[in-house]
């Protein structure tokens, strides 16, 4: 079969699950698919139907703003780097902190560090290097490889990080094994203070809409307060980002988005079967099954 080239999409109508997608081929945005739309592809090109659900109301998954999607990406009209960039800011003035330099966790916590800095004036540096050859960590399937997953993904830069407090910015927690490791490697290589900024208020609830982030149980911040989060991860200090800086962030209304992870407020009601089918896989100290 003859490989795709760019001409081939010239005058076509082009889908994607983000406009970034767009600029690689050099497409033109033009607008959001809508909730209750349904595109349809087949031999006749793209058409759009419509299913009228009465009652309901857009739930964009807020994370997709957090984490999920690139920061070139537009959702809702916002290039996803600016609300990062604003969630920095946010927690900035949320848990100010004395240090010596911010960096992020890369690559997914770099606007956020950016707008940290930037709001703090203390300096932004890169003190951990990404091997770009090793992707997300946390939805591998146990601690050992996550944590392997981490050592392989990131290295710190020790002439950066030696002696220095720092502000260490990431977009979140969800067990917290990955951060212990991550605090411990800076604490290896030198650091004097390890603040941690959380981009995101603390993941209490599991989803049920498709992203299989980790069950209740093993959410840290279902069980713990941020205190007992710090102690467990080993760091200086910690803070979370509130749900009502990372609203403000976005610059939308909470009446737009999907925030149950933090809220426990799910839009669409959960069936009490699937809860407790999810709950029943749930690794617990009790629960010599899972
Ligand atoms: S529960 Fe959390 S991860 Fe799931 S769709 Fe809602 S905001 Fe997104």
């Amino acid at each position: 079969m003859r490989p795709l080239s760019l001409g081939d999409f010239e005058g076509h109508p082009v889908i994607a699950s983000e406009s970034c997608a767009f600029d690689i081929i050099g497409a033109q945005f033009v607008r959001e698919i809508e909730p209750g739309e349904l595109v349809v592809a087949d031999a006749d090109g793209l058409r759009s139907e419509r299913v009228d659900l009465p009652g309901s109301r857009p739930a964009m998954c807020i994370f997709e703003f957090i984490y999920f999607a690139r920061p070139d990406s537009q959702l809702y009209g916002r290039t996803l780097a600016d609300c990062r960039f604003e969630m920095g800011q946010q927690l900035a003035r949320e848990a100010p902190v004395d240090a010596d330099f911010v960096i992020p966790v890369p690559d997914t916590g770099i606007s956020a560090a950016i707008g940290y800095a930037r709001e703090s004036g203390i300096p932004y540096t890169e003190g951990l290097l990404k091997n770009r050859y090793v992707y997300r960590t946390f939805i591998q399937p146990d601690d050992h490889l996550r944590q392997l997953g981490l050592r392989m993904k990131l290295n710190p830069i020790r002439t950066v990080i030696a002696g220095k407090r720092l502000v260490v910015v990431d977009d979140s927690i969800v067990r917290g094994n990955t951060t212990s490791s991550l605090v411990d490697m800076l604490f290896k290589a030198g650091a004097r203070e390890v603040h941690l900024r959380i981009s995101s208020p603390p993941i209490k609830f599991p989803c049920f809409y498709g992203i299989d982030m980790a069950t209740r149980a093993e959410l840290i911040a279902s069980s713990h307060s941020v205190d007992e989060i710090r102690r467990h991860v080993g760091a200086t200090s910690l803070h979370y980002l509130t749900v009502e800086g990372l609203q403000a962030s976005t610059g939308l209304p909470e009446s737009q988005f999907c925030r149950a992870c933090f809220t426990g407020d799910y839009p669409i009601p959960v069936p009490e079967e699937l809860a407790m089918g999810k709950r029943r896989f749930e690794k617990s100290p009790g629960n010599p099954v899972a």
